[in-house]
């Protein structure tokens, strides 16, 4: 089974995503978190890409176009979840065309529906733990009092380097503009689901889950 988690910044595709690869064996494909990857190791491509990143701006379709290309090279018989891709209308035709080069097809866009200002608040009080990437929230998911990853026991937790709130405009507005219109798309195409993403986390995995289920 192959899906699509869909929403703005903050919504909670990265939270929910990293749940289906524990419960499900899926395979998450977040560009975000390549482009971070190569930004840190300092790549060609991560030192082209950071300053467009860290401004909150969409890097091009062919660098992330080729990013997941690469990736469903590989191994995916647990199926596939696409977390921050595609982002614009030219991405969201490139794979549909990698799936069926592939022989396998997309079984559901699920846009996960988060008013602004809980983005906001939620981005802003944002982190990650260094080794796992884990995602914590100071009000929702507190950082454990022992100081320690509940997943990996890590210590070390990171704010990301676009937090904040002027990258988060910029950030909202990319995605209003460019990638908003795919929930047309995927509407018109019959393959979206939209849901409540303000929820707690778990009651918004069980909402993913019955569409997946269904
Ligand atoms: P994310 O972790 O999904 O919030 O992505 C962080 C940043 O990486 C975005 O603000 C963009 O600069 C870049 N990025 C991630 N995925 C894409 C994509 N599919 N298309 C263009 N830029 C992307």
């Amino acid at each position: 089974m192959n899906i699509i988690l869909l929403g703005p910044p903050g919504a909670g595709k990265g939270t929910q995503a990293r749940k289906l690869v524990a419960e499900r064996g899926m395979v998450q494909l977040s560009t975000g978190d390549m482009l971070r990857e190569a930004k840190s190791s300092g790549t060609e491509m991560g030192n082209k890409v950071a300053a467009i990143m860290d401004a909150g701006q969409l890097v091009t379709d062919e660098i992330v176009i080729g990013l997941i290309e690469e990736k469903l090279e590989g191994d995916h018989a647990g199926g596939f979840i696409f977390d921050g891709f595609p982002r614009t209308l030219p991405q969201a035709d490139a794979l549909g065309e990698l799936l069926a080069k592939h022989g396998t097809t997309l079984d559901a866009v699920i846009e996960m529906r988060v008013d602004d200002e809980a983005l906001v608040a939620r981005i802003t009080a944002r982190s990650t733990c260094a080794s796992c990437g884990e995602v914590y929230n100071d009000q929702m998911k507190p950082i454990p009092d022992d100081g320690k990853c509940a997943n990996c026991g890590g210590t070390e937790f990171k704010r990301r380097a676009d937090d904040n709130e002027e990258s988060l405009r910029t950030r909202l507005m990319e995605y209003y503009k460019k990638t908003s219109p795919l929930i047309g798309y995927y509407y018109a195409k019959g393959d979206l689901s939209p849901i409540n993403g303000l929820g707690e986390i778990d009651v918004v995995a069980k909402a993913i889950s019955k569409i997946l289920d269904a």
